[in-house]
């Protein structure tokens, strides 16, 4: 455990006295990042640390990736925002380029500063278009952070408020051991909450203004339905009309390593009728937005611009961002890398038994941990990230029992500092584990 130098003291209690106190911080001793190179990052207490969370999965590529701190400079010394009444080359270099990765046939993108904004406004096109303000959300979902996608969001310790403009249906399927058909195989479990979703939309008066849902659930603790989900759902939907829109603020850009976006492990479901995207395209930068079918985009009556959404700096960050994950295939990488990452930790955690669970795809693993009886331990979670932080690792954790710890290093992570990371990780979760057992034996 290191000790807060008076400095980082001092900024600490600055920011707890400025700073609302359900704005959450990371660690006993919170820490500052300051500079970062690849895929590690260094903090005001003069370590260096390997990156496995990216800062919520927002460092893409890699820390500092010259061609897009080149992009932005080249961009901010030109004119730094005009926004979105004149028009602007980058914006729409990047509205072709995502329109076209898409997968959706006649698509339309509209750029928002975050990944919250860009859901609200996939909200405002759905309830728009299908004159309705019900919608589906898969149970123990995170959408953002504004009134209406809190009010779609199934997990109560990100819901501050109950109270919300839409009405919320919860949908079963993406969490895959609790709930009434955890016991059934992957088979059952599909069909099982296929016709629950049938069911209940025969018991829903007035039409459903869309299914929201993230391919994999990522505050949720990375967890997903079996492949073939959407697949199932798909033919409900369209025989009530209803749009699907893919949150793909974590999933997107390759990190699931097989795909380029998570719905694409549903592939017979054939593309949504809108994604969402934010976190790791800008690399850092604030850029999310909504790419949909042109019908549903171009629905709505008035004008609704977004003064920063698609300002010429981001977006020209981002499109360095892209190029370089395309032309590096990082996609590839994260397959590949992701592989041999989850390999590692398997291997180490299998003599572990606060570990209950290894599970996700490409560079998005979670960890699941449980304590001495098999429950849901968030205190384990809790001791792996302060241990690994000591370690030099950074990393996440999630769920709605706070059990579980997310890994999603920058998608240009090589062989080495996987090796290097899961060996760091398993050595988190054995101390977490001696000291998380032992305590509960003095009980
Ligand atoms: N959707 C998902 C799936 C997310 O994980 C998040 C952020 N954790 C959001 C939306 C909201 O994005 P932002 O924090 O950029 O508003």
């Amino acid at each position: 455990m290191t000790h807060l130098p008076d400095e980082a003291k001092n900024l600490l209690d600055r920011h707890r006295a400025v700073t609302p106190s359900w704005l959450a911080l990371y660690y006993r001793e919170p820490l500052e990042l300051t500079h970062g190179e690849g895929r590690h990052a260094y903090g005001s207490d003069g370590r260096r640390y390997l990156d496995f969370f990216g800062g919520i999965l927002t460092t893409m590529t890699a820390h500092a990736l010259p061609e897009v701190t080149r992009a932005v400079a080249d961009q901010a010394g030109r004119i730094l925002h005009t926004s979105t009444l004149y028009l602007s080359t980058p914006m729409v270099d990047l509205a072709e380029q995502i329109a076209e990765l898409s997968g959706i046939p006649d698509a339309k993108v509209f750029f928002t500063t975050s990944g919250t904004e860009a859901n609200d406004a996939a909200l405002l096109l759905a309830t728009t278009y299908r004159r309705s303000n019900q919608v589906l959300a898969m149970r123990n979902s995170y959408h953002g952070r504004s009134f209406s996608t809190i009010g779609i969001t199934g997990n109560s310790s990100w819901s501050p408020t109950s109270l919300s403009p839409l009405q919320t249906l919860y949908v079963h399927g993406s969490v895959r051991t609790r709930g009434p058909f955890a016991h059934l195989d992957d088979a059952a479990f599909i069909q099982a909450c296929t016709a629950d979703l049938e069911d209940m939309l025969g018991q829903v008066g007035g039409p459903v203004a869309a299914l929201i849902a993230e391919p994999i659930q990522g505050v949720g603790g990375f967890t997903h339905g079996p492949d073939g989900l959407f697949a199932a759902f798909k033919p409900v939907l369209d025989r009530h009309g209803i749009p699907w829109i893919s949150d793909e603020v974590q999933t997107g850009w390759g990190r699931t390593g097989d795909h380029f976006w998570g719905w694409q492990a549903h592939a017979d479901a054939g593309p949504p009728d809108a994604l969402t995207f934010a976190k790791g395209l800008g690399n850092g930068l604030s850029i999310g937005g909504v790419v949909a079918r042109a019908e549903l985009m171009d629905c709505l009556g008035a004008n609704s611009i977004s003064t920063f959404g698609g300002s010429p700096v981001t977006t020209a960050g981002a499109l360095a961002n892209l190029r370089h994950l395309l032309e590096h295939d990082l996609q590839g990488n994260a397959r590949r890398v992701g592989a041999v990452l989850r390999e590692r930790i398997e291997a180490g955690a299998r003599h572990l038994p606060v570990v209950r669970e290894v599970r996700g795809r490409g560079l998005m693993l979670g960890v699941e941990l449980v304590d001495r009886t098999g429950e849901p331990s968030a205190a384990a979670a809790a001791l792996a990230l302060e241990h690994a932080r000591d370690l030099g690792l950074l990393i996440g954790k999630g769920g709605p029992l706070g059990n579980v710890l997310r890994i999603a290093p920058p998608l240009s992570l090589t062989r080495d500092e996987a090796e290097q990371g899961a060996e760091l990780l398993v050595q988190a979760l054995d101390r977490a584990q001696k000291e998380l057992f032992s305590a509960e034996e003095a009980l």
